[in-house]
This record gives structure tokens, C-alpha cells and sequence, in this order.
């Protein structure tokens, strides 16, 4: 194509609230332009990769036998009353009434859809297993919508659905969507990790997250060199071992802590370390407060405290509510004479006494508290974020953290749409039953953005083969002068034939149009300048930054091996 009648609308400066690399580069490279606030269109060299990413998801797909089709964007409300989501999916689900006055939402995920579509046509066990996909634009009103195409309101998702008579059927397609999640991360080029994922209280039985390493990503993956365990953080399991550093028992005693919120602040005052201080925090779980207490040093983690109570509603209780419970201010609880509600600790409590604890009583605290003597613990579990270092679940070795942007999951769903929706079929006895499912979606748009922050240096993109929009930038330096017009406009022909072709014939400064190539990103640059007129051009890799001087008869073979060389 000609970049003269393209649409790469390059910029020298970027906004200042493109925080992430790849928000930057897409804006500067001219790919995306955003129309409102996490919402963006894609401009020509975008669809040309996103293209390019289809085909690759497509392609896996179809090998693991999925059927591609589509759905509407715009889903009705009725079928989302009935798998019982539409009160519960909250505000994220872009809602919106008719001229009817009938409800309707934009679809941030099509189980209902899908699930209603199923059990209309498929209903005899003979008919199953099947998967179905599709790539589609998503609706989500994120909270807080940012990093470009990383998080948007609206962007492009593949997702899939798979129905089954058995549960082994299940294991199967989730095994092989697996295998080609796996293959789709590897061929578009993202160094990824599959991660253990939280399901969620509801359905929840299997999930795998996978995940683009990089700085930027808003996930935490906890991995060990010792094996392919690897979990995202909000899942990791805590192995307990037993550390019990108890002292003799000493006796209850109030002092008067003005100004003592943190602890780290009551641990400064008491001349103790961070994890000798056990932190008391009030929590609603569903409609109900209670209290967890967890050392000083670590951190509450609200999914296992969802999952252990199996409920999706769990918030830190406001400082009106635990004040209306406790007539304590946050930073003076503890649980010293608290009966009205349950306390439950993290395991690692059990392991110091004589503790410090707020005394219900704002600017006091206990010190020498004593589990059995002074307050009862309803139950022991793990409610905490794993740290650095400590013991992987699968006992591994010391977990490592990485970063992760989160570019995909599969997860088995079980019968909890196909029940609520009763979608069911006919087994062999002709019995009616519940179908099994399963549901795996991909980031298009968000794997995009990931590739590029994988794949960048200072100057601009540096696209993996398989994705690239172009495989050969050809860049006439001057083409008013006629050798260089003739011989790279010969040349955009010829290459034209084997080759996705990029050709800068812009009446354009020479540095405008290499610091746009350094944007755009080709893998392969073919510069014809000052030399054509003696048959040379210089041959260009974006990525290393090599160049060679090739004469315009050994081009084909050159161009063919560097092609072939390529990531
Ligand atoms: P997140 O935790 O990042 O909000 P999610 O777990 O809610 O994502 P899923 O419902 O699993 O997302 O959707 C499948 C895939 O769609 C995700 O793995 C992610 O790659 C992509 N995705 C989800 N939300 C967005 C978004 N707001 N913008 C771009 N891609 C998204
Ligand atoms: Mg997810």
C-alpha cells in the first residue's frame, strides 16, 4: 500500500495521559484514536495486526474443532433475568431501554446469549460436544478505563462456549482450549504465563488466567523456578507451617495510643517489629460484619475471604458502619470483648501471643492479648496475600513475583447458566439433563496493546512476523529525483507480489519518514536513496538495527533470507 493514500496519522508528542507504553505507541504510530473515554477506533495499521491476531485465533480454533459465528451486541434483558444476573452484574453492564420501553444491555460477555441459543437447537447428547466462537466488540463500563486498549469500554474479545454431556467431554475441550490458548500467545509473539485464576464463589470450579509478563500489567502472578506452578496472587494459596514464638503469657493491659492508626505506627510505638502487631479489620460479607485479624505484615485478601464464605459480596465495612458496630474508629480495633459478630484470623496468628490489639475504644489498645484468655476465633484459614519467599502450594520452592497483563482465561462454567436457563438435552436413557459448560475468552484488542509492550524500544514498535502489518517498509528518501521514484516504484511492484508491502512515496522530509518507520514498526526496511541511480539500496532490520548495502539484483535473495530469519 501506498502510504500516501493511507490513514497513519503519526504524532511527534504524545498526551500526557497515556501512561503505558503501548497507550503511547499506538497513539504515536497513528493506530488508534479515541473517541470517548475508553473507546477507540482503529485505524489502518491496527485492523491490519488485529487482522492479523483474528486469523491466528481463528485458525486455532477451527484445529480444535470450534465453529465460528455471531451473536448480537445487543442482548435482551429477559435472558439475563433469567440466569439471574441482570440485578447482580452491577454497573459495569452498559443498560439501555428502547422505544418499547423493553430493557436491554450491550454485551460485556454472551453466556445467556449463547446458553438461550443452545437450548432452542441442541437436544439430544448425540449433538454434543460443541464449541462455538466468536470475535466481537465487548461493552464494559470500566471503573476506570486506562492504559488505551488495555482497559477499555468497549473492545474486542474472542470468546468461546463449549456444551457437553459429561464432565470428562468438559476436561477434554478445556485441555485442548488449553493447548491452543498456549499456541495463539506463542505465535503472536508474548512471552505469557498460564496462571492458576480465582473462579469466583458462583460456578466456580477450574479457571486458568493467562497472562503477558510485563511491568505495566495489573496482576500479580506468584511463580517458582522449581516448576510450572504459577498462580495469579489473588489465588495463591498459603501453605501453613506452624511457626509458634509464643513468650510466657502476660497480663491484659489498656494504654493510651493518641494518634496511633497504622500499625506500623502502634508497632513504632510499642518499640515492636510489623508482624508482632495483629491488624483487626471489620468486613461485610453479604448482608452481615465480621472480624478477621491478620499480622501486621500482611494483607487481606478479599477473594479467598469470598470464596471461604462462597459469596461474590464482600466489602471493607465504611468507617460510619464499624463505627456503628464497634463505636470504635478503624484504627483502635481489636477483639477483645467483641461478641456481637465473628472473628475469624488468618493461620499465622496462631503463631505469636501476648498481641497487640486495638480496644474497641478510640486512641487505646490493648497489649498482651491472649487467644483462648481474652477472645475466641470463630476460624483459622487463608485469608491473606502470599508474600515473596514463602513456600509455593505445590511446595516448589520460594514463589518469585512477576507482573501480568491479563490477554485471556478458560474456565470450566459446570450447569450454572445451563440450569438457571435450563438448557438441557436427552441422554442415552432419555433422561433430561443439565448441560456441562465451558467458557474461554481472549483479549483481541488488549493482546494487541500487550505485544507492543513487549515488543518496543525508544524509537517506536518492532512487530513479530507473524502479526506484522507490513512485512517490507520500501522508503523512497527523495522521490523527486527520478532513479529513486523509478527504481522504488519497481520495487513496490515486484515485492508487492510475495510480500505485504508498505511504501513511504510521501513528498515528506527523510527524517520525518524514518522516525515514522521506527514507529510504525516493519520488520524490514528497503531504503532507496542517493544510490539508486548506481543499482543500491540499503536493506534495514527494524529490531537489531542492522543495515546492509545490497545491489538491486541480489535484493530477492537477500530480502528472502532476512524474511526467513525473522522473530
Ligand atoms: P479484568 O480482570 O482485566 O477486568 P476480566 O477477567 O473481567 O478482565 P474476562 O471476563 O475474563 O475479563 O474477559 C476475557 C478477556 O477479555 C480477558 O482475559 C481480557 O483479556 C479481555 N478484557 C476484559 N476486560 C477488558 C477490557 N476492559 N478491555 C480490554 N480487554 C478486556
Ligand atoms: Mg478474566
Amino acid at each position: 500500500m501506498k502510504q500516501s493514500k493511507m490513514f497513519i496519522p503519526t504524532l511527534r508528542e504524545v498526551p500526557n495521559d497515556a501512561e503505558s507504553k503501548s497507550h503511547q505507541l499506538l497513539l504515536k504510530a497513528g493506530m488508534i484514536k479515541q473517541i470517548a473515554s475508553g473507546v477507540y477506533s482503529y485505524l489502518p495499521i491496527a485492523k491490519r495486526v488485529l487482522n492479523n491476531i483474528e486469523a491466528i485465533v481463528r485458525e486455532e480454533m477451527e484445529a480444535i474443532d470450534g465453529v465460528e459465528i455471531l451473536m448480537p451486541a445487543l442482548q435482551p434483558s429477559e435472558l439475563w433475568q433469567e440466569s439471574g444476573r441482570w440485578p447482580s452484574y452491577g454497573a459495569e453492564l452498559m443498560r439501555m431501554t428502547d422505544r418499547h420501553g423493553r430493557e436491554f444491555a450491550l454485551g460485556p460477555t454472551h453466556e445467556e446469549i449463547i446458553t438461550s441459543l443452545v437450548r432452542d437447537e441442541l437436544k439430544s447428547y448425540k449433538k454434543l460436544p460443541v464449541t462455538l466462537f466468536q470475535i466481537q466488540n465487548k461493552f464494559r463500563d470500566e471503573k476506570r478505563p486506562r492504559f488505551g486498549l488495555l482497559r477499555g469500554r468497549e473492545f474486542i474479545m474472542k470468546d468461546a462456549y463449549s456444551f457437553h454431556a459429561t464432565e470428562e467431554s468438559l476436561d477434554a475441550t478445556y485441555q485442548d482450549m488449553y493447548q491452543a490458548y498456549s499456541n495463539i500467545y506463542n505465535r503472536v509473539g508474548l512471552k505469557f504465563r498460564p496462571v492458576i485464576a480465582d473462579s469466583g464463589a458462583i460456578g466456580g470450579s477450574h479457571t486458568h488466567e493467562f497472562m503477558a509478563l510485563a511491568e505495566i500489567g495489573e496482576d500479580t502472578i506468584a511463580y517458582t523456578d522449581g516448576s510450572d506452578y504459577a498462580a495469579n496472587i489473588e489465588k495463591a494459596e498459603v501453605l501453613y507451617t506452624p511457626n509458634v514464638q509464643h513468650t510466657a503469657e502476660a497480663a491484659l493491659e489498656k494504654i493510651h495510643t493518641p494518634g496511633v492508626k497504622t500499625a506500623q505506627q502502634l508497632a513504632d510505638l510499642l518499640g515492636k517489629r510489623l508482624d508482632e502487631i495483629v491488624k483487626s479489620m471489620i468486613v461485610k460479607v453479604d448482608d452481615r460484619f465480621v472480624m478477621f485479624l491478620i499480622r501486621g505484615h500482611h494483607e487481606l485478601n478479599d477473594v479467598k475471604v469470598k470464596s471461604f464464605f462462597g459469596t461474590e459480596v464482600v466489602e471493607m465495612a465504611t468507617e460510619a458502619e464499624i463505627e456503628g458496630i464497634m463505636n470504635a474508629k478503624p484504627g483502635s480495633l481489636g477483639p477483645v470483648g467483641v461478641d456481637k459478630i465473628d472473628i475469624y484470623a488468618d493461620h499465622s496468628v496462631q503463631d505469636i501471643n501476648n498481641l497487640a490489639v486495638g480496644a474497641n475504644e478510640t486512641d487505646y489498645h490493648y497489649i498482651n492479648a491472649n487467644l483462648g484468655r481474652d477472645f475466641q476465633i470463630k476460624a483459622f484459614g487463608d485469608f491473606r496475600f502470599i508474600l515473596e519467599g514463602e513456600q509455593a502450594a505445590d511446595g516448589s520452592g520460594p514463589v518469585k513475583f512477576a507482573e501480568g497483563i491479563e490477554v485471556g482465561q478458560v474456565f470450566k462454567l459446570g450447569t450454572k447458566y445451563s440450569e438457571a436457563m435450563k438448557a438441557t438435552f436427552l441422554d442415552e436413557q432419555g433422561k433430561a439433563q443439565p448441560m456441562i459448560m465451558g467458557c474461554y475468552g481472549i483479549g483481541v484488542s488488549r493482546t494487541l496493546s500487550a505485544v507492543i509492550e513487549q515488543h518496543h524500544d525508544d524509537n517506536g514498535i518492532i512487530w513479530p512476523k507473524a502479526i506484522t502489518p507490513f512485512d517490507i517498509h520500501i522508503i523512497s528518501v527523495n522521490p523527486k529525483q527520478d532513479a529513486q521514484r523509478t527504481l522504488a516504484d519497481q520495487l513496490y511492484t515486484d515485492f508487492s507480489k510475495n510480500y505485504q508491502v508498505l511504501y513511504d512515496d510521501r513528498q515528506e522530509r527523510a527524517g520525518v519518514k524514518f522516525n515514522d518507520a521506527d514507529l510504525i514498526g516493519v520488520p524490514l526496511r528497503i531504503v532507496v536513496g542517493k544510490q539508486a541511480a548506481d543499482g543500491i539500496v540499503e536493506v534495514k532490520l527494524r529490531g537489531t538495527g542492522e543495515s546492509f548495502e545490497v545491489p538491486v539484483n541480489e535484493l530477492t535473495a537477500k530480502i528472502e533470507t532476512l524474511y526467513q530469519d525473522l522473530a
